[in-house]
């Protein structure tokens, strides 16, 4: 049922064996990308064959690792709706301005899909036991679909992690370990527990699934809207997995003859308080550098050093696109304002997509006329006390 092939490194381009379990590359250090048999599938598959398929990213079925239909590990991720924001336009000037809403998805939030597939995939590969060291989302997603699956799972979160992450976690019956200091010194504290109890470790980029989760965002835009892609998408980038995922996504459908070459372009909005790939952007570099004192009420934006920033940059530049960052006050503001105009509540990265949008409207970088879309990654519910507080 799937069509994939091998893994490959994204830097150096180094082939390894999908039906074995790894991390990171053992040469370089980067990460691995799932190659799928894209011309048997351009036979074998066709878009028609779609229709009538579970609404959920597992109707991407082939593109995607898992071998064996018995192995998936679903609570209904995915398909998440894509909502004309016809008033917010309005308020911006837009013609046509578009929302995917990714807080619909299991434990709120986009992560979700990554992890389904990741657990999944472990579960086939005959992980038992999974870690990951989370500053909030990925470590509930991690714990929703380790109970799905029966799977032991460890959390190491710093100390200071949103309540709601934490508490989720517990409840799900995920072993959780609260760390002093960033989540950087949790995740080094993990890798010696890990490798000491035989932990599979699915941090971002780390291990080559999540990300196969999260192109169904890019699979999905395009089913949504009939099989062409917008002029811009407006994302919010921390570790760049939705963003390089959802390239990689668009890379897959135009090999399958799916999409035509028009892609969008696409853009990283991420905090001001912690903007590495925005300021490596602007520089013309090819990696970020570390953050310091990264700080921002986007928790999820929060990662001073991506793992994945090369890729992310690389997308920026392909397809024309840009970074920008936005303030924390923004943030509260665009998430008022996304929720009153649209019925969205979107978390605070999700706004932050509102808020980026609004400087490159004054930039005049885009277009009233342009189709634009914006990824709310995760539901304001899990939030409410930042407005609380600023009421
Ligand atoms: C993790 C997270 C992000 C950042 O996502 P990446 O694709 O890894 O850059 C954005 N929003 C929310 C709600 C998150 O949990």
């Amino acid at each position: 049922m799937s069509l994939l092939i091998h893994l490959r490194c994204s830097k150096c381009g180094a082939v390894y064996d999908a039906d074995r379990v790894q991390g990171v590359c053992p040469r370089c250090g980067k990460p691995l990308l799932a190659i799928y048999d894209l011309e048997g599938a351009s036979s074998l598959l066709d878009r028609a064959a779609l229709r009538g398929r579970p609404p959920s990213l597992w109707r991407y079925r082939e593109l995607l690792p898992v071998r064996d239909d018995r192995h998936i590990v679903s609570l209904g991720e995915g398909w998440t709706p894509l909502l004309r924001a016809e008033r917010l336009g309005g308020r911006l000037g837009l013609r046509d301005l578009w929302i995917k809403d990714e807080g619909l998805n299991p434990t709120g939030t986009f992560k979700a899909r990554g992890l389904s597939v990741a657990v999944s995939r472990a579960l086939e590969l005959g992980v038992r036991r999974l870690a990951i060291p989370s500053a909030g989302n990925a470590a509930a997603a991690l714990a929703a679909y380790g109970a799905k699956a029966g799977l032991e799972v460890h959390v190491y979160m710093p100390r200071d992690a949103p309540r709601v992450n934490i508490v989720e976690a517990m409840a799900y019956g995920a072993d959780v370990t609260l760390v002093d200091g960033l989540i950087t010194d949790a995740a080094r504290l993990l890798e010696e527990t890990a490798k000491r109890r035989g932990w599979m470790v699915v941090s971002t980029l780390k291990e080559p699934y999540r990300l196969e989760g999260k192109k169904t965002m890019g699979y999905e835009l395009a089913e949504q809207m009939d099989w062409r892609l917008p002029d811009v998408i407006v994302y919010p980038t921390g570790g760049g997995t939705g963003l390089i995922g959802m390239w990689k996504g668009f890379e897959e459908l135009e090999a399958l003859g799916w999409i035509p070459e028009h892609r969008p372009r696409m853009v990283s909005v991420q905090a001001s308080g912690c903007a590495p790939i925005v300021k490596a952007f602007k520089e013309g570099r090819e990696e970020s550098e570390p953050w310091p004192e990264a700080e921002t009420i986007a928790s999820g934006l929060r990662v001073p050093k991506a793992l994945g920033d090369f890729l992310i940059l690389r997308v920026l530049r392909e397809s024309r696109g840009t970074a920008v960052a936005v303030s924390d006050d923004e943030i509260l503001n665009a998430m008022r304002l996304m929720a009153k105009l649209e019925g969205v509540f979107p978390c605070p990265e999700g706004a932050a997509t509102l808020a980026g949008l609004r400087h490159l409207i004054d930039e005049g970088w885009i277009d009233p006329d342009e189709h634009i879309v914006l990824f709310n990654t995760g539901t304001g519910l899990k939030y409410t006390h930042l407005l609380e507080a600023t009421r």
